[in-house]
């Protein structure tokens, strides 16, 4: 290709050859380092997105490029028909680091809620007695677990589900944040397992009450039911603490984990149990190409590491509460409400004159700082855990002034 490369070109050629399932704030990035990206023009921007949560620990990361760098060098992929001599170290380091007997590895994170999926319909059959094909698993209204025919059968999004049917059965949807619903769910002696998300991320940034992650894991071990937690997006530091169940101390049955398990650099996700769980998949029963291959696990060693080495749930308790506060100090009517945990923000937009979130958006790009409107109300604010106050301080100056452009 001879043309030069600017944003224009870059959003025509994807809009010419590419599918149209995304609609993209209109800004190409092309270079990206910490908490900072740049365009095709080189205009600078904070990224308040962090690929949904994959960049937790910045871009670019040093540490794991120079993994990743190292190891493409050596060896990339034998595929599972084969053992590799990365892969039983990294299986080592991660579950011990969670704390789970053995860890299964993936690539998305779709893959990883499939993966649960699947253990935990084994487990009822194998372990906890459920007749044949009757295993059921109750998962929550609003939820997002990726893309999958199976996955977007658990969903209660139009735009996730409608016109993809028929739908795979063998799901109990109840609202989430609601423990009579959960209760009243659990009376099924089919039931094998809750999928939860502990904060629902894409939904809006929901915060379930206190407590509730307690009470429902409480509630499902009366009931020999399994705790499954969809950590993807909010798993590793993003809400202040390694887990957002460690902030109830719940240690979930089945822990999926994706997005910043490699920093962003790589697509590498993982689900942890213990034996009694794990150990119902056999051998031909479960798999994929590349999971596990020993790009990914040095990748995702890296990115473990840095998550420790920097304190990163550390610096997000600590930034998230100076992002809530100043963000609940701006006089606008546009903002109806500001909630999240750590550095997973929200902030739901009340429209003026005609003015949305979006529109917001498209404001705070201009002013340097990239997000994106969910659900066409809300604002998520999630950025890479690496940026330093100064840097949130100086975002926060430039979200303040887009806000208070629509006045
Ligand atoms: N689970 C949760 C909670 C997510 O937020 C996401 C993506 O946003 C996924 C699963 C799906 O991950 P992936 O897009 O890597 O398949």
């Amino acid at each position: 290709m001879t043309e030069k490369m600017t944003s224009q070109l870059a959003m025509k050629l994807e809009d010419k050859h590419g599918a149209h399932n995304y609609h993209p704030l209109p800004v190409v990035l092309a270079k990206g380092q910490g908490a900072r990206v740049w365009n095709v023009e080189g205009k600078e921007y904070f990224d308040f997105l962090s690929a949904y949560s994959a960049v937790n620990q910045g871009h670019c990361h040093p540490k794991i490029i120079g993994a990743l760098t190292e190891q493409a060098k050596t060896l990339t992929l034998t595929s599972r028909a084969f053992f590799n001599d990365v892969l039983g170290v990294y299986e080592k380091y991660i579950t011990e680091y969670f704390g789970y007997d053995k860890v299964l590895p993936m690539n998305s994170g779709a893959e990883g809620d499939e993966t649960a999926l699947k253990l935990c319909r084994k487990w009822a059959y194998l372990k906890k007695g459920v007749p044949e094909n009757q295993a059921k698993i109750i998962v929550c209204e609003g939820n997002f677990h990726g893309r999958t025919i199976t996955v977007i059968s658990m969903s209660t999004d139009p735009d996730s589900r409608a016109g993809f049917g028929p739908y795979t059965p063998g799901f109990i949807t109840i609202p989430y944040n609601d423990l009579a619903a959960l209760e009243e769910a659990l009376k099924d002696p089919n039931v094998a397992g809750f999928l939860v998300e502990p904060i629902q991320g894409e939904a809006g940034v929901f915060v379930p009450d206190e407590g509730y992650l307690k009470k429902a894991y409480d509630l499902c071990k009366s009931k020999n039911v399994l705790f499954i937690a969809d950590e993807v997006q909010t798993g590793i530091a993003r809400t202040g603490k390694l887990l957002a169940c460690d902030h109830e101390g719940v240690r979930p049955d089945i822990l999926i984990l994706g997005k910043a398990l490699s920093g962003g650099v790589y697509p590498v996700s993982a689900v942890l149990a213990d034996d009694d769980i794990m150990l119902t998949i056999k051998p031909g029963e479960h798999g994929s190409t590349f999971g596990g291959n020993p790009l990914a696990a040095r990748v995702a060693i890296a990115a473990l590491e840095v998550v420790k080495d920097e304190k990163l749930a550390e610096k997000a308790e600590y930034l998230g509460k100076i992002f809530r506060d100043e963000m609940k100090k701006i006089k606008s009517e546009m903002i109806e409400l500001v909630r999240g945990k750590g550095l997973l923000n929200a902030i739901v937009i009340r429209p003026k004159n005609g003015k949305t979130a979006w529109d917001v958006c498209v404001e705070m790009a201009e002013n340097g700082v990239l997000a994106k409107p969910t659900h066409g109300h809300i604002i998520r604010f999630a950025p890479p855990l690496v940026i330093t106050e100064d840097e949130l301080r100086e975002a926060i100056e430039r979200i303040k002034k887009s806000i208070l452009s629509f006045e």
